[in-house]
């Protein structure tokens, strides 16, 4: 058999008509329009308040959304699972921060356990803690476990201010719900990372949970950005206390730019690594890391990253591990990098696509940040334009 290629656009795109395909190709030409992108977001709110709302969901929504509602998913899901790719519901509403929205959040990430349970087409369930708790909370408890030096969850609400005692109560009792549904269900669960200052809060929460359920196997994943320069040390030191099976994605990170601008404001140390380079090679590192511990460790190498890709597909070899084994898995998300997943899948790896849903309004910050992603020729658009116009002309000949 032929080695593994990400440039098989006929494997990449397989799933796409031509009709789809030119659609693809002119919504990609389209980021590369500085003005679309700087009055898209609002234009698309007047436009749905128009009554053009068809018209986002047949272009943009329909590229990165698998639906409005989990049902409207079931298209999604089954065109992927045609090619043996996974399903990720990625519940993508970012509303405003109220107990009343956080308790209907919940709900619907529970509505996704429920959906993934016995369902080999929807191997994970994912969930942002934002969304079930609040962001001052979570700032408060990851400053206090900083300062206090807290290696124990339930230590954390006695050194909060009284006035959020309770609503931190609450919100980590919603994130343990989640948590043990996705275990008693046989789901493998992420939680995604979000911002520093709000981390330190998140990881000790999924560890406690990985420490509890954890126990034959890793069903609550713990993600890693690795252009923090203090992650590969993080992940060693965690799987050297070798407390419970470990589960991790491993991401570069997406709030560089946050990040270097709220540490030059308040003047500490930037935990962003200095370059690209030295992100590649911290990720690259805990794939390797991660493989090497695959007794102990289960990982999802979540990337849009060629050669990241292509490093934990061969190390799978390396180890003596299957293609399709159970504790390795690869993720993008829909509509991007086809080329990586599909070409995976059709080697037997384990591949999954992060599907966002939601109504189209609430969706639309996460549309502007895959089409501010996908601007400029030099970057993600550029490669993504240029397989699609390849597996254009390749068909035509
Ligand atoms: C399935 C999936 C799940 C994800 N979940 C999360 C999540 O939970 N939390 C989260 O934060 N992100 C998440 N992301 C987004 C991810 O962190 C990246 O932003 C995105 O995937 C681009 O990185 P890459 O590895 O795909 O590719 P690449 O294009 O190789 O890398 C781009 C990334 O490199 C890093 N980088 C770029 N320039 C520099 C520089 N000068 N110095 C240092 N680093 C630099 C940045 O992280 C940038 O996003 C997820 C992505 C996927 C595919």
């Amino acid at each position: 058999m032929a080695e593994l290629s990400f440039q098989n656009t006929s494997v990449a795109f397989a799933h796409k008509s031509d009709a789809e395909l030119s659609k693809a190709r002119m919504l990609f030409k389209s980021f590369n329009y500085p003005a679309l992108l700087t009055y898209g977001p609002a234009m698309a709110k007047v436009a749905v308040g128009l009554g053009l709302k068809f018209t986002i969901k047949k272009t943009i929504f329909e590229q990165f959304c698998g639906g409005e509602t989990i049902h409207e998913c079931d298209r999604a899901i089954d065109s992927l699972a045609k090619s043996g790719i996974g399903t990720i519901l990625d519940y993508s509403v970012e509303g405003e921060e109220s107990e009343s929205t956080f308790k209907l959040t919940a709900a619907e990430i529970l509505k996704t356990i429920q959906r993934a349970k016995g369902n080999k087409d929807i191997p994970f369930s994912v969930f942002k803690t934002t969304g079930v708790m609040s962001s001052e909370v979570l700032e408060a408890a990851s400053l206090a476990i900083e300062n206090n030096d807290i290696k124990d969850i339930l230590l954390v609400e006695n050194h909060l201010n009284v006035s959020l005692k309770s609503d931190w109560q609450k919100g980590f009792a919603r994130f343990m719900s989640l948590c043990n549904a996705a275990a008693n269900s046989e789901v493998q669960i992420f939680v995604d990372a979000e911002e520093t200052w709000l981390q330190p809060a998140i990881d000790l929460m999924a560890t406690h949970a990985m420490e509890q359920l954890n126990i034959t196997r890793a069903w609550i994943f713990n993600t890693l950005q690795m252009y923090r320069h203090d992650r590969l040390a993080y992940l060693q030191y965690q799987v050297a206390e070798n407390k419970c099976k470990y589960g991790y994605k491993l991401v570069r990170g997406a709030y560089m730019e946050k990040e270097r601008a709220r540490a030059v404001k308040l003047g500490y140390q930037d935990p962003i690594q200095p370059n690209k380079e030295s992100t590649d090679r911290d990720y690259d590192a805990a794939v390797e890391f991660c493989l090497e511990n695959h007794s102990s460790v289960s990982v999802c190498i979540a990337t849009h990253n060629e050669n990241s890709s292509m490093l934990g597909a061969s190390l799978l070899a390396k180890q003596g591990l299957d293609n399709g084994d159970m504790k390795v898995s690869f993720s993008q998300l829909l509509g991007m990098s086809d080329h990586i997943s599909f070409n995976l899948s059709n080697r037997g790896y384990r591949v999954s696509k992060y599907v966002p849903y939601g109504p189209v309004l609430a969706v639309i910050p996460y549309l502007t940040r895959r089409a501010q992603e996908n601007s400029g020729m030099a970057g993600q658009m550029g490669r993504e334009l240029a397989l699609i116009e390849s597996e254009i002309k390749r068909r035509k000949r």
